[in-house]
C-alpha cells in the first residue's frame, strides 16, 4: 500500500490523510508522556488496546446519538476517522476529586463531588493547557455561546452513558478528557466528540478496590500499566483475539 501523507503527529497518536477527502487515519502509538512532555516512556500494546477501546465507547456513544468522528477500524492500530476542525480545547469532566482538582482545593483523591463538574483547558502545549473560563473562550473566538451550550450537554450526555457503561463492568468513571471538533457539511455545522477516550484521558478506578486502572500507573511510577489496560479491554470485552501476546501489532506503519 502506498505510504499516506502524515499530517499531523501527537504524543500519543499520529493522523495520516486519510483514503478519501474529508477522512484521516488515526494511529495509535504505545508512547506514553505526562507531566507536558517531561516524563516520556512507552506502554507496550497501548496503541493496539486505546484503538479498540476508543472504537468501542464511540461507536456505543454514537447509538445513543452521540456524534463523532468515528468512521471503523482499519486494523490493529489504525481507525479511520472525519476530518473534523478541532475546537481547541480539553473538556475535563469530573465525577470524583482527583488529579489537579484534588491539589487546588486541598480534597484527599476519592472525595465524591457535590455534581459532576465540566472544566475547560486551553489546548497549548506552549503554555501548559492553561485552565480558561467561558469568557476567554468566547471573548477569544475558540468557540461561541452556542458551540459551548453543545458541548456542555454532549459532555454531560457521555459523562452519564460512560458512568452507567464502567459502573457495569465494576470500574468508578473518574473523571476525564474529551476534545470536540466542527463537521462541516455545506452549509452546517455539526460539533461532533473527536480524539480519542481511551484510560489515557480517563481515570478509571476498580470499583472494589480503587485499584487504579488508567495513565496514572504509568503517571506515578506504579507499576503494572500493561496489565491495567489489558484488564480495561478484557471488562468490556475486547481484548484482542490472541490475549496479550497478540498486543504488539504490526512492526511496520502503512
Ligand atoms: N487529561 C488528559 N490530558 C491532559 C490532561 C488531563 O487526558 O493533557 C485527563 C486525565 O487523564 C484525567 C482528567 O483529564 O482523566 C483530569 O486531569 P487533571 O486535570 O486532574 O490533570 P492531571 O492530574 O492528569 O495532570
Amino acid at each position: 500500500m502506498a505510504r499516506r501523507r502524515q499530517i499531523y503527529e501527537g504524543k500519543a497518536k499520529v493522523l495520516f490523510e486519510g483514503p478519501e477527502p474529508g477522512t484521516l487515519v488515526q494511529y495509535f502509538k504505545d508512547d506514553a508522556t505526562a507531566f507536558n512532555n517531561k516524563k516520556r516512556g512507552t506502554i507496550t500494546g497501548k496503541g493496539v488496546l486505546n484503538n479498540r477501546i476508543s472504537e468501542y465507547l464511540m461507536l456505543k456513544l454514537g447509538e445513543i446519538g452521540v456524534p463523532t468522528h468515528f468512521v471503523r477500524r482499519l486494523n490493529m492500530r489504525e481507525q479511520l476517522v472525519r476530518e473534523v476542525e478541532i475546537i481547541p480545547l480539553e473538556v475535563v469532566m469530573r465525577n470524583v476529586a482527583a488529579g489537579s482538582l484534588a491539589q487546588r482545593f486541598g480534597l484527599s483523591e476519592g472525595t465524591p463531588l457535590p455534581r459532576s463538574i465540566v472544566e475547560y483547558y486551553f489546548k497549548s502545549d506552549a503554555l501548559n493547557d492553561p485552565m480558561v473560563s467561558e469568557e476567554h473562550i468566547t471573548a477569544f473566538g475558540w468557540a461561541t455561546t452556542q458551540d459551548l451550550d453543545e458541548i456542555m450537554s454532549l459532555s454531560l450526555r457521555i459523562n452519564d452513558f460512560l458512568s452507567g457503561l464502567f459502573l457495569g463492568i465494576g470500574i468508578r468513571l473518574v473523571d476525564f478528557k474529551i476534545e470536540f471538533g466542527r463537521l462541516y457539511n455545506n452549509e452546517d455545522m455539526q460539533i461532533v466528540l473527536a480524539d480519542e477516550i481511551s484510560p489515557d484521558s480517563c481515570r478509571l478506578w476498580d470499583l472494589k478496590t480503587n485499584e487504579k486502572m488508567d495513565k496514572d500507573r504509568f503517571r506515578r511510577d506504579l507499576g503494572g500499566v500493561e496489565e491495567a489496560y489489558q484488564e480495561v479491554a478484557r471488562r468490556l470485552g475486547i481484548l484482542p483475539e490472541g490475549g496479550p501476546r497478540d498486543l504488539k501489532g504490526p512492526a511496520t506503519m502503512q
